[in-house]
């Protein structure tokens, strides 16, 4: 007897990508699988803030609230901000204000948990996608018309296999899918803080030779500062009490904190990944199974949520047109589409990373003269911030 449940779309990695798929492909009436190694924990309004936030742009925030998620965010806590403030000598701070480009906000520091949770609320509500958590995957494998895997004791079939399981991706490695990578000479600390201030609508970024030094508003009185320096530094500080930690933050971050009390921190290796391929016959990677940036400007779930729009739309036109949507054309036309744009932003941000971390004399010179000079011109800020905004 043949027990093999067959499925359309298996998507391996349920975290903010992989449902954000499985949330946008459900209104083709494939039938979906979401597999997902941890439940997440479910929110509640007493919770400390997770750790993990991101820079939500408004293009993400369309398609949260295309896919029903977004007022299940606003339900729970979200930090809007308006300004992006950046600068690295006292004279050349360069500030993006939402209202140049006649819009309310530039984005909104979310956890990335409740998005996650926001995805599952809504799939939850769904006949044809179903969710299997905690259940290992194992013999993942190519077959005539698919993938076949065990998961759990359940024998699943499917026409395609998508890859949203993260940096480390086992779907990508399973498919032999190498990747260019290197590690950058940062590691990143983030830190949850108390604010007697009350909720800002600012975020900003000093840039110093070690590394930038970052302050992200969240819900409430709190905030998020993301310290990027060596991994040696950032060792020293994981290993302080929560008061040493409050005493080398007033030494190296600016005074407009204010008083503050750390709540939380922890540390992150920085690695820049790009798959060389997004697709192979009958399977495909999205979001950080497919690339992984330097964080320093907030894009890497934002990149993911394009891979997301437009592999779905991608899908959905090969279904309206009677076309084979597994079919590797369909796929190649994602992989066109997305890989140009995510290795621009690669790009961009290691350009950042390389102009802006080290002390050059003559390259600060460069570096302060081109901030000033942003502040001044309209156009190029206006252009910046209609990418941070993914329009
Ligand atoms: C310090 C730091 C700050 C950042 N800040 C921002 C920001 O401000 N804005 C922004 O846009 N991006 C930011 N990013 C990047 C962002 O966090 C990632 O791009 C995003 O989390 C990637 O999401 P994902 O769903 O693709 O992968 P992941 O979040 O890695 O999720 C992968 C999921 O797959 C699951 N999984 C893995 N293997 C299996 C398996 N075999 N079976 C089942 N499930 C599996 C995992 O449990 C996990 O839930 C930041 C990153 C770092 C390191």
């Amino acid at each position: 007897m043949n027990d093999t449940q067959k499925f359309d779309v298996i998507i391996v990695g349920g975290a903010m990508v992989g449902s954000a798929l499985a949330c946008a492909l459900a209104d083709s009436g494939l039938k979906i699988a979401l597999l997902e190694k941890h439940q997440p924990t479910p929110y509640a309004q007493e919770q400390a803030m997770d750790l993990r936030v991101s820079a939500i742009s408004i293009a993400s925030q369309q398609l949260l609230e295309q896919a029903g998620a977004w007022p299940t965010i606003m339900t729970m806590r979200s930090a809007p901000y308006r300004y992006l403030e950046t600068w690295e000598g006292n004279h050349s701070n360069l500030i993006f204000d939402s209202q140049e480009m006649g819009r309310k906000h530039l984005g909104h520091i979310i956890e990335n948990r409740l998005i996650q949770l926001a995805f599952w609320q809504q799939l939850s509500t769904l006949d044809n996608v179903e969710i299997i958590v905690g259940d290992s995957v194992t013999n993942m494998q190519s077959v005539m018309d698919g993938y076949q895997m065990r998961v759990g004791e359940r024998e699943l079939h499917c026409k395609l296999l998508v890859g949203a399981d993260g940096a480390n991706s086992s779907v990508r490695e399973m498919a032999n899918i190498g990747i260019t990578a290197w590690d950058y000479a940062q590691h990143a600390m983030l830190i949850n803080i108390n604010t007697t201030a009350a909720q800002q609508n600012k975020t900003w970024q000093q840039f110093h030779a070690s590394g930038p030094r970052a302050f992200l508003p969240l819900s409430g009185h709190k905030a998020s500062l993301v310290w990027y320096d060596s991994p040696k530094r950032i060792k020293q500080l994981a290993n302080m009490s929560k008061e040493q930690l409050k005493q080398q933050i007033i030494e190296c971050f600016p005074d407009r904190i204010g008083e503050f009390d750390v709540e939380a921190s922890g540390s992150f290796p920085l690695t820049r990944r790009h798959a060389q391929q997004y697709f192979k016959p009958n399977l495909c990677l999205v979001g950080d199974a497919a690339h992984t940036i330097n964080p320093l400007a907030g894009q890497g779930v934002n990149l993911g949520f394009k891979d997301v729009a437009v592999l779905s739309q991608t899908i959905k036109q090969a279904i309206e047109e009677g076309q084979c949507w597994w079919h590797i054309d369909t796929l190649a036309k994602y992989q066109q589409q997305r890989r140009p744009d995510n290795l621009l932003m690669q790009g961009a941000m290691d350009l950042f990373y390389l102009t802006f971390s080290n002390n050059n004399v003559g390259l600060r010179l460069i570096r302060n003269s081109a901030l000033k000079l942003a502040e001044k011109t309209n156009w190029g800020k206006n252009k910046v911030m209609k990418y941070a905004m993914g329009l």
